[in-house]
This record gives C-alpha cells, structure tokens and sequence, in this order.
C-alpha cells in the first residue's frame, strides 16, 4: 500500500485509488462520473490540527469555517460537531449553515454590497454582522442595533495566488481604511452596541507567514487606536482566512506552526501592549479545512492525438472545476486506475465545454492514457463544486462523502429536467 504523498488518506491500491479506504473505481462504477469525492476523515483532520496548533499558544481561540469554499450540507454538519464557527459572506451561507445546525451566533456575516432586504434578514435571523462600509452600518442601525457588532477593516495590505483573489489594499473593494475605521465604532457605540469585534481579510492561498504578520500588526494597532479613542473593548479579533494549500507535488505547504507561534506570540504581546484585555482569536480558513479532501473524478472518453498535441477528453471541464481557467491554477491530476503505470506521454487534459479555454491541464505527464480511464483531479475541495455552472446545459455532478470504507451520496446528480426548474414561456410564445 503505497500513500499518494503528502495525502495520507489517499493511497495506492494495487494500481488504483483509493479514498478513505473506498475505492474509486467502485464508487465511479456505481454513481458515473463526473464526481466530486470528500473524505470526511480528512476534513476533520485538516480542522483538529489548525484548532491544536492554535490552541499550543493561546486558549481563546475560534475557527470560523468560511463557508463559500464548500457549502455541502454534509460538510458544514461535520464541522459544526467539530466545534467551528462559520464565516457566511451570503444570505444563503446563513441559511445552509443554520440547516446544518449552526447556531446564530456562532455565525459570522461578512457581506459586502449588502442589501438593505438581506440585512433585514441577517438581523431576523440573530446572526452577527461584520460591517464592511458605514452605508452598511448606517442602513443596518436604522433597522435594527444589534447588541454586538464587527468591523472588517481594510488594512491595506493584501495577499494571494492571484489577483482576483487579494481582498485588501488600496484597490480593494472590501472592508474600512483606517481613516474611517474609529468613525465606524463611533456611529455604532452610539447608536446602542454594547459588544464589538474588529475583522480583516487580506486574501487567499497565501504560502508564507509574513503577509499575515505584516497585516496583524496593522489591525492590532488599529484596534488599539479605537481602544484609546473610544474606549471600545474587542470581544473578538478575527485575522481571517488566506491559509494556503499547495497544490503542485513539492510545493512547500505553509508552516502551521510557524504561523501559529508568530500569530499568536504577536497577538499576545500586543494586547498587552495595547491595554485591548484577553479577546478571542479568530481565525477564518476555508481552503485550509477542505481543499486537500476532495477530488473530482472525470472519465477519459476521447484520445485525439494531432499533428501538434495529445489531448485528454474528459468529462469534467470549468462548467465544475473553474479555478484552472479563472486563475490559471495548477490542479494535480493523477490516472487512478494506473498509478503503478510510469508517466511516459505529455498530454493536455480537455474538458467538453465547447470553449477553447476549457482546459484542465497542460503538458502534463502521463503514463499511457486509454478511453474509458479515470482521472483524479486532487485539491477539488474547495472552490470547486460550490463554483459550478450548468454553462453548455450541463447538469452538475453528484458528491459522495467517504469514511472509514463507508461511502454515501450527499448530493444527487442533476437531470436534464433540472434544467428546466424554473422556466417558463411567455403566454405569447406558447403554441
Ligand atoms: C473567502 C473568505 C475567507 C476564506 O478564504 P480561504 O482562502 O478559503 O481561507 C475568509 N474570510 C472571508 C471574509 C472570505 O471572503
């Protein structure tokens, strides 16, 4: 039994993949492809130790799960009994975590360009609000004052494996500059909040522990300046998400430790320092918890060899993993019915999108690869399934959840009629 490294719960059977001891040929033999697989050991895994490695420098501490890197019922189910938070950036994250059995206030709302309807309901529905601007604040006060209140800041640094994906800095849309940072705790004090917390976000798939000091001393001193000014106490301080996965083979993951020891030896001394007494430290991973524990499989249908190119045609394309196309990231993919076989073709891995751009991977090796093989695109767990699209009316793929041998569908697969639901003619073109 060989480990596909550094995956532990993804081993080498004989040649084919296995995930959380269930094999996938058996698994893509009884539900087709393409299928999105999760292993919920895994899940459970990636969160205990984030929530020890915390826990070795500080007691308070919370793991706010966020929530859009994969909203799976099953999913949020398992991470409310591991004790998670929730970071909801929607109404409808709010929703699927209270289905799952979140209570309100363990729920995080941070929105931006929030309606005044959605407010409404984040307000009827107990959760706790993080302002991302002072119209946000203004609107929400008018409607309801709610007993606590967060603050994201814009602490104008920023991090992350691509553009699209850093959420502070001077550029960004989210969050408060410092300038009106007191000017928002004031208005709320004002209006009635009794208890706070201050937030920020800098961005995603981040490697390297440095961006995450440089903005934690920006928001510690921020804090402090609201402390002096207002005399505002933090309930919680919440550095956000951002942790990175490494997505290529030898790619160095980020030191959990490292991160851990300087996050937290810097918060400690500093609320200190700053007189800001003991708050929470929160934390708010997505792809940390769930990236590495989910995999879509896609079935090889076409070999097309031209003059200039050998081209995998599979079954999967961007309409249910985007991030290759949106990001140009680097998804591992592995035969997982010939992992024995040595590579010895480069090829490139074609979705059926009918989109030039659908492409999986390029110039990849691989060992010979046959019609009717499977493929394993690994780190699909998050930013996967819950970045979908029926584009080309393609219905979306089922998901499985996998544990110890034990598999079940969580999601079914959709039919052609789901591409009808909600449909309908004018009376005028009805005949
Ligand atoms: C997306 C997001 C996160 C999680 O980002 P990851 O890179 O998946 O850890 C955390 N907080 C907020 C506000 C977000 O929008």
């Amino acid at each position: 039994m060989v480990f596909i490294s550094p995956h532990k719960f993804l081993e080498n059977r004989d040649g084919t993949l296995y995930i959380d001891g269930v094999s996938v040929v058996e698994l893509t033999d009884k539900f087709d492809t393409p299928l999105y697989v999760l292993s919920e050991n895994r899940i459970r895994e990636n969160f205990r130790n984030l929530r020890d490695a915390l826990l070795k420098h500080y007691d308070k501490i919370r793991i706010y799960y966020s929530a859009k890197a994969n909203t799976s019922l099953a999913v949020l189910r398992i991470l409310r009994d591991e004790g998670a938070y929730l970071d909801a950036v929607s109404p409808g994250e709010v929703f699927l975590a209270l289905k799952a059995g979140f209570q309100p206030e363990k729920i995080l709302f941070t929105g931006t360009s929030v309606r005044n309807d959605e407010l409404d309901f984040l307000v009827r529905t107990n959760v706790v609000i993080n302002i991302d601007s002072i119209s946000q604040l203004k609107r929400l006060i008018k409607i309801h004052v709610p007993e606590i209140l967060s603050v994201r800041v814009n602490p104008e640094i920023g991090a992350g494996h691509h553009e699209h994906v850093i959420t502070a800095g001077r550029n960004s849309k989210f969050g408060i500059c410092e300038a009106d940072v007191a000017k928002a705790y004031e208005i709320a004090k004002e209006a009635g909040v009794k208890r706070f917390g201050i937030h920020m976000h800098i961005g995603s798939g981040i490697l390297s522990v440095e961006p995450f000091i440089l903005a934690a001393e920006k928001l510690l001193e921020i804090a402090h300046h609201v402390r002096r000014s207002l005399g505002i106490k933090f309930e919680f301080m919440d550095f956000g998400g951002g942790l990175g996965v490494p997505y290529r083979l030898g790619e160095k993951p980020l030191n959990l430790e490292e991160y851990s020891e300087r996050m937290l030896g810097l918060f400690r001394s500093k609320i200190r320092e700053y007189d800001l007494g003991e708050p929470f430290f929160c934390v708010e991973p997505g792809r940390y918890i769930v990236c590495d524990a989910g995999i879509l499989l896609t079935r090889v249908n076409t070999i097309k060899i031209t003059p200039f190119k050998k081209f995998i045609g599979v079954d999967a394309g961007f309409n249910l993993l985007v991030r290759p196309v949106m990001y140009g990231a680097y998804h591992h993919i592995i035969v997982a019915n010939r992992l024995n076989q040595p590579e010895e073709e480069v090829y490139d891995v074609a979705g059926p999108l009918c989109e030039s751009g659908d492409i999986l991977a390029r110039d990849r090796p691989f060992p010979g690869v046959y019609e009717g093989d499977l493929l394993a695109i690994l780190n699909a767990g998050a930013y996967g399934f819950v970045m979908s699209s029926q584009y080309n009316s393609r219905p979306r793929c089922a998901e499985i959840l996998v544990k110890d041998g034990r598999y079940s569908l969580i999601r079914e697969r959709e039919s052609l009629e789901d591409l009808l639901r909600g449909q309908r003619l004018p009376e005028w073109l009805e005949h």
